[in-house]
């Protein structure tokens, strides 16, 4: 496919250049070349963009929108998605160097489910009728209102930029808030793609408005904007800091789902065989490249060794390539800088004593590799224990007794996810109500679905993408008092 040289901004339904016409380029990652040329926004992008948002929620068309028609309309926007799906998984693959199997078995139906998901939410906003003994003697009529929060600045990290895209998208459109999409500069294509796309769903233009450019400048004038009501930022924990620092003070409404360090617990009676392949899914998926990546192997010593020697076999067996070779099982990291990272990580961990049981040899192609990599012999208070690598790479840690393994688990500053793996029911509830954690897999990694709040707590964010919960995010609760 060709995919086209330079990337504009989305903003009233028009591209636009950025005000001072500037561009910067985006690599691709798993051969090193300039792909594109993108538009890097500036304070008076931002501007025009909040404008136009502004306009649609302030006595637009979108104003007025019953909410059976916003659902039709992101229904609509779906079955787009759909009829380009191999579009956006070609445009996918490319700008991120990833498998173009995890974007068909994974991107592209959680981010069609999750816009009919939220579709069928759009007429559902009930308030309620409250009764009250009255006031001053005289009975009320007290009932809720829900009502759309705003304006909402969209900020999406390139990880897993289209499905975490539409987990921001369709809850806010469904509530009836306008947005400004902020792609991340290292994943702009495919966000660009379905921006467009609503417009062809026939949302009115100035619904979605689309701002590409570097984070410092065009997410942060998001933030600091005054005409900004609510910020959806996913990415990392230092720059959710940095967001959660500037908007307090104006009291914006936030979500921030940042990083974590997911535990993958194997408990005594688990059985190897079906635990194994999980363990590696949630190490190696995107190329370790997940919030909930579960990078910390914690395992009963009982089966240590065995589980050393099955991950480390695993991850040599591993396809690492072409990410549009059908047989390619791990894709490139998503930029030089990044895959530096990652290297850096492995050799602290080399310098502080951990076993590397995988992931030493060459690799045989050009572009940012890095090889699925195994860590034994790893000490809780080891960086590669403790710290979010985001990349491939595993770190193996024994344990006696369910409540050491607990202690650990629950020793980082981060609280997105946990998977536990047992026969035992008991245990696995007991053990699952022990966890500090946003979401317990039992059996299983990080099984996400458009129904299931997502999100984390400790330095791992505030509030929830998904579900009801993140709809409640997009809407404030009016309460409107009747003296009668
Ligand atoms: P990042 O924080 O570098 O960037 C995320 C987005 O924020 C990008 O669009 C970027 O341009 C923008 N940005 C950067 N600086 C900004 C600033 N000062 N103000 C406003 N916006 C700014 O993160 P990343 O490298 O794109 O993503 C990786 C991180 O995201 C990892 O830590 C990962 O754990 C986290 N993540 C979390 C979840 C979750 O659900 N909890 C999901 C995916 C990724």
């Amino acid at each position: 496919m060709s995919v086209p040289n330079t990337y504009r901004h989305l903003i009233a339904g028009a591209s636009r250049d950025a005000s001072d016409g500037a561009l910067f380029d985006k690599f691709e990652p798993s051969n090193g070349r300039v792909m594109a040329q993108v538009a890097a926004g500036t304070l008076q992008d931002v501007d025009a963009a909040v404008a136009a948002a502004r306009a649609q929620f302030d006595g637009g068309e979108w104003s007025r929108m019953p909410g059976a028609e916003r659902g039709r309309l992101l229904l609509r926007l779906a079955d787009l998605l759909e009829r380009d799906a191999e579009r956006f998984i070609e445009l996918l693959a490319r700008e991120q160097g990833r498998p173009v199997m995890e974007m068909r078995m994974l991107d592209l139906p959680v981010a069609i489910d999750t816009l009919r998901y939220f579709a069928g939410w759009a007429d559902k906003l009930e308030g309620r009728q409250i009764p009250t003994g009255g006031f001053m003697g005289r009975p009320t009529l007290n009932y809720t209102v829900r009502e759309a929060v705003g304006v909402a600045a969209l900020i999406v990290p390139w990880n897993a930029p289209l499905m975490i895209a539409c987990w921001k998208l369709a809850p806010a459109l469904a509530a009836g808030c306008t947005v400004v999409l902020k792609p991340s500069e290292d994943a702009p294509l495919a966000v660009d793609a379905l921006a467009r796309l609503t417009l062809e769903a026939g949302f009115p233009p100035g619904v979605v408005n689309l701002v590409h450019g570097i984070g410092p400048t065009v997410g942060s004038a998001l933030v600091e904007h005054a005409g900004v009501d609510k910020i959806s930022f996913t990415g990392s924990t230092a720059v959710g800091r940095q967001i959660a620092q500037a908007a307090g003070p104006k009291f914006k409404r936030l979500t921030l789902e940042l990083g974590g360090k997911a535990p993958q617990i194997l408990l005594e009676d688990a059985v190897l065989e079906q635990a194994v392949g999980g363990l590696v899914m949630g190490l190696f998926v995107n190329q370790g490249q997940t919030c909930a990546a579960g990078s910390r192997i914690l395992v009963h010593r009982r089966h240590y060794e065995d589980v050393v020697a099955a991950l480390a076999e695993a991850a040599r067996s591993i396809k690492i390539g072409d990410p549009f070779d059908p047989d390619t099982r791990m894709g490139a990291l998503i930029n030089a800088r990044h895959a530096e990272r990652v290297r850096g990580h492995i050799d602290r961990a080399l310098n502080e004593g951990a076993r590397r049981v995988a992931g030493d040899e060459t690799l045989p192609v050009n572009g940012y590799f890095v090889r699925p990599t195994i860590f034994a012999g790893v000490k809780p208070s080891m960086g590669i224990a403790c710290e979010e690598v985001f990349g491939p790479v595993g770190a193996v840690i024994p344990f006696d007794t369910d409540d050491e393994a607990v202690a650990i688990a629950n020793d980082t500053p981060y609280g997105l996810s946990a998977s536990l793996w047992t026969q035992n029911v008991a245990k696995a509830h007991q053990i699952a109500g022990r966890l500090r954690v946003g979401a317990v897999a039992v059996n299983a990694w990080a099984p996400l679905d458009a129904r299931l709040p997502w999100g984390g707590l400790k330095d791992s964010g505030i509030g929830r993408d998904l579900s009801a919960c993140a709809l409640d995010a997009y809407l404030e609760d009016k309460v409107v008092t009747v003296v009668m």
